[in-house]
């Protein structure tokens, strides 16, 4: 078997646009433990609202003897969504074993799903078991506080019940005139439920920067922001600029940090919230490069956030703008191929509650301390994003040869790594950030999945920004 924290990417990395839930269903000789199916030990990734449910048979079960139908229905805990039932033709006896169902919800499903069986014979005994499925994701966030995002953005989002990230330079605030927002506007925005963030005091970079200047333009800005009511946990980096010291500072006083890196983020329960990697809107990017992007999210899951600045009715050839609109029909358009549309800070607590819920006590015999590494666990050494040509490590946790394959996130092949055939715990490979045929591979999210014996493992997400 897999281990479980080892083959949630590898599923990631290899399910494409399914996410597949096994369970255990009954055995042969049910008890009322026995009839508790154990947790499945993964979440699942990649998914969109698509839902594919590989019904994996107990091997004491045998023949299941049903007499009616077997009932399945998957159905989110966080939105309320129609619940979906398959129902599995039977005259006195029922195989169980191999059955797949399929199913597209009509909008599109949050983090967490329950899926249930019933059996009618048993007198509707409901079987629960929690996966994470994780959407398609857009978010939308405005640096610098910009005077036309109350003016523009604001009436579009609220007329489509959607929210945004506004990353404020308190100094431009205070100093507005009208080219910035002023304290009254950026609290109606949050009033509308807009997660408001800094993006330091002076929109200054953070680059090679002192501890007084970090703490300042860090921590005092966290401060007006939290002396105006807002609580501001989400940051963006002023022009995209960092340094590990920056970041680790970042890390002490915010959430997230907004990085740029003009690359999609992969899936949720991925992606890193100190380098959310995001794309910048511009008046010469045309509508259907915007689509193309929402497009990508949508067929394998991932988190798309388009950062803006200015939002106004014509963009003339000022920069760092985007018409109402070009905004407005991205928008409906994300929203009508099924992404989830929320701002960072909301995004984030999904994923949250997702874990939270992956805590959920498991069955008999699962282990219940989640801290406790699972044995046959493998650790993972690389930099993050991967500074190119770059070295993957891995420990086994016993001597075996391995293969090494990297993936993109919509689990098709890029490379496979050389990584010698001898038996070791500690492996290394190296990548050059090409694929087989020797192209560089674009910005995003990669995994490494390696085979050693009978397993199979997986890398958490590997970062290359180019
Ligand atoms: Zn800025």
């Amino acid at each position: 078997m897999f281990s479980p924290k080892a083959t949630q990417p590898a599923i990631c990395a290899l399910a494409l646009c399914t996410a597949v839930l096994l369970m255990e269903l009954l055995t042969a000789t049910p008890s009322p433990a026995a009839m508790v199916p154990t947790r499945p030990a993964t979440p699942t990734g990649c998914a969109t609202n698509i839902f594919r449910l590989a019904i994996d048979a107990h091997p004491d079960w045998g023949v299941v003897p049903f007499e009616t139908v077997l009932r399945v229905s998957l159905r989110s805990t966080t939105d309320s969504l129609e619940s979906v039932w398959w129902d599995f033709e039977s005259d006195g006896a029922f195989d169980a074993a191999g059955r797949e169902v399929t199913h597209t919800f009509d909008q599109p499903v949050d983090y967490v799903v329950t899926a249930t069986v019933r059996t009618t014979q048993r007198g509707e005994i409901e079987l629960a078991s929690t996966v994470g499925g994780f959407v398609a994701v857009m978010s939308l966030t405005f640096d610098d506080g910009c005077a036309s995002v109350h003016a523009h953005a604001m009436p579009l989002l609220e007329a489509r019940d959607v929210t945004a990230t506004a990353y404020i330079v308190p100094t431009w605030v205070r100093h507005s005139g009208a080219s910035y927002m002023s304290w009254d506007g950026i609290g109606e925005l949050s009033d509308l439920g807009w997660d408001i963030g800094s993006h330091t005091m002076t929109h200054v970079s953070l680059e090679g920067v002192d501890d007084s200047t970090l703490h300042y333009e860090l921590y005092e800005s966290r401060k007006e922001l939290r002396a105006h009511g807002f609580d501001g946990v989400s940051f963006s980096l002023p022009h995209g600029e960092y340094d590990q010291h920056a970041l680790d500072a970042v890390k002490t006083c915010y959430e997230s940090c907004r990085a740029v890196g003009n690359a999609l983020n992969p899936p949720v329960e991925f992606a890193d919230p100190y380098i959310l990697l995001s794309k910048t809107s511009q008046p010469w990017i045309q509508l259907e490069t915007y689509k193309a992007d929402v497009d990508s999210v949508a067929s394998y899951g991932g988190w798309y956030i388009l950062n803006n600045h200015r939002v106004w009715g014509n963009c003339y050839d000022c920069g760092w703008c985007i018409t109402t609109q070009t905004l407005a029909d991205l928008l409906d358009y994300a929203l009508a191929s099924r992404l989830k549309v929320a701002n960072v800070r909301e995004v984030l607590g999904y994923r949250d509650a997702a874990e939270e819920n992956s805590r959920m006590p498991d069955g008999p015999g699962e282990h219940e301390d989640e801290d406790e590494a699972p044995p046959g666990n493998v650790v993972w050494t690389h930099s993050n994003p991967l500074s190119l040509p770059g070295r993957i490590e891995f420990r086994l946790p016993s001597p075996a040869p391995a293969e090494a394959r990297i993936y993109d996130c919509a689990g098709r092949h890029v490379k496979s790594l050389e990584c010698g055939a001898a038996a070791r715990s500690v492996h290394e490979v190296f990548w050059d950030g090409r694929n087989t045929e020797g192209e560089p591979v674009a910005s995003g999210a990669y995994y490494c999945v390696i085979t050693a014996g009978a397993e199979t493992h997986s890398s958490g997400p590997i970062l290359v920004l180019r």
